[in-house]
């Protein structure tokens, strides 16, 4: 099957809202819906680099969209739009097939169209997802709007993942665990709900306090977390106790949730707006004006677990 075949058999799919024009032509022409704000993100899957050989085609797909759809969701955007680009050494039918069902799982579930992209034989398999959304005008979330005495939220349950990644590698059946880690949950209905409510957001790639670092740095702001209040799973507490459960949700990567802070006077909209729409979230912390991460265990100073993934390390 060469390129077009391949493109038209597994990836061409009519439709989508504001699709103009899609797959076919030299680019997209999409509709911005009026006054509001493109936003456009991408990441990159390497082979090897950014998941292991354990992963199902299915799963590699499903993730390629969500991560993206993460950063998104971590600007208060909602996705719209995607775009592909494929760089895989042959045309195997069986991984192609997988990876494209995982891959419009994860866009269908969102309503996200995919709507152009490149393919390309290469020495291994590298996948780039551009996911573009739209905000009101003025109003995305940045990481740099937290302000002193902002309240830290998270959502939900972070640490699975990593534990997650461990048991899938080590051939461990811990299914919930290893299905975090597969099936990363992008928090999209959550980050469009935290607009006009939230002062700044990020989403949770390389661990909660490298991220939350992110955020702070960019804020100019501190904050002190309070371990006891680290919303922890009962499958992660009891897969590996919750000293070490604790250590997973702060530094390991992978969860996806969204980490924001939010004015005290608009913490009763925020339970509001979750409770109404059944999202999990929990105040992990607090903002304050000197910079650094600081962390409690029932009051007393513990220290922070230190940073999460980086390239070129
Ligand atoms: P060009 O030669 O103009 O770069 P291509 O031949 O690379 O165009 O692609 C043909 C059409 O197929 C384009 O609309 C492109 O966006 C789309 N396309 C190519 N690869 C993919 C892919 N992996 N997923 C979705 N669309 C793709
Ligand atoms: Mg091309």
């Amino acid at each position: 099957m060469h390129e077009f075949e391949l493109i038209e058999h597994y990836f061409h799919r009519a439709g989508g809202a504001g699709v103009a024009v899609g797959i076919g032509d030299d680019g997209a022409v999409l509709d911005l819906p009026a006054e509001r704000q493109l936003v456009a993100v991408a990441d990159t899957l390497v082979a090897g680099v950014h998941y292991p050989d354990e992963l199902t085609p299915a799963d590699i797909g499903f993730r390629a969209v969500a991560v993206n759809l993460s950063d998104i969701a971590a600007m208060g955007a909602t996705p719209a739009w995607f775009t592909l680009a494929l760089s895989i050494p042959a045309a195997d039918a069986t991984w192609l097939e997988g990876f494209a069902s995982g891959l419009f799982a994860a866009a269908d579930e969102h309503d996200v169209a995919l709507v152009g992209g490149d393919t390309t034989a290469g020495l291994q398999t590298v996948i780039t997802v551009q996911a573009l959304g739209h905000v009101a005008r003025g109003r995305c979330l940045q990481r740099s709007g937290c302000q002193p005495g902002d309240r830290i939220y998270l959502s939900g349950t972070p640490g699975d993942a990593a534990a997650g990644l461990a048991c899938l590698q080590n051939g461990e059946s811990q299914p919930y665990l290893v299905q975090r880690f597969r099936r990363p949950a992008a928090r999209v209905a959550l980050g469009a709900s935290l607009v006009g409510i939230a002062n700044a957001a990020i989403d949770v790639s390389d661990g909660l306090c490298a991220d939350l670092s992110h955020v702070l740095t960019a804020s100019g702001c501190g904050a002190t977390l309070e371990q006891e209040r680290l919303p922890l799973s009962a499958e992660l507490v009891a897969y590996c106790g919750e000293a070490e459960a604790a250590r997973s949700a702060l530094a390991g990567g992978d969860d996806y949730e969204l980490v924001f802070t939010v004015s005290e006077a608009n913490e009763q909209r925020l339970l509001q707006a979750t409770r109404d729409k059944g999202q999990f979230v929990t105040r992990i912390g607090v903002a304050e004006p000197e910079p650094g991460l600081r962390m409690t265990h029932n009051g007393q100073q513990q220290a922070v677990p230190s940073t999460g993934y980086r390239h070129f390390a």
